[in-house]
Parts: C-alpha cells; sequence; structure tokens
C-alpha cells in the first residue's frame, strides 16, 4: 500500500497507534526511545546494512512524530516554516553556505 501521504497524516497516524501509550510513558522516556532509534540507525548504517537502515529510518521518525505529538508540535509545520524550500541560513535554494 504505497499512497503518498503527508506528513501531518503519519503524525496523526502515530497519535492514533501509539498517543495512549506515549502520553503513559511521557515526553522524557519518549525522548530517549527517539534517540535509542538514531543510535541504531548510526549502527545499521556503519554495517552497511540497507535493510536494517530502511527499517530505522521509519523507526526514528516514528518516534520523532510521538515526541511531537506529546509537545502538541505539528512537524510539517514547523518543518517547512524553518526550511520553507530554501536554506534558512543562505536563502538559497540549493543551499550556497560553505562545505563543512
Ligand atoms: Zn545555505
Amino acid at each position: 500500500m504505497l499512497v503518498n501521504h503527508t506528513i501531518r497524516e503519519f503524525q496523526d497516524l502515530m497519535n492514533i497507534l501509539y498517543g495512549d501509550r506515549d502520553r503513559k510513558r511521557g515526553t522524557d522516556r519518549s525522548l530517549i526511545h527517539l534517540q535509542t532509534e538514531i543510535g541504531e540507525l548510526l549502527e545499521a548504517y556503519l554495517k552497511g546494512d540497507l535493510d536494517s537502515s530502511r527499517e530505522e529510518v521509519a523507526d526514528v521518525f516514528a518516534w520523532l512524530c510521538s515526541v511531537c505529538n506529546l509537545l502538541n508540535i505539528d512537524l510539517e509545520t514547523v518543518a517547512y516554516q524553518k526550511y520553507p524550500h530554501r536554506c534558512p541560513k543562505c536563502d538559497a535554494n540549493p543551499c550556497e553556505c560553505h562545505p563543512l
């Protein structure tokens, strides 16, 4: 079932699926879970395991959405507010900031 959905729809889905559990766990512990998933993504990447990396990316995004639900943050809105189709630092698309 590959259908185009918005970030907001996915965040709402996480709220329907896990909202009660997330609220019981609380924001602090949910942030720790998010951090753990980021570590698992790094581990999968360093192993060169692309299948696991795909799964971990999905987990990271799901946990980020859960944290946003707990903080009453609309991820889609804040993401596009900060990155409105151009770099927030140099105002260009693509970014023209100096390389790292
Ligand atoms: Zn830039």
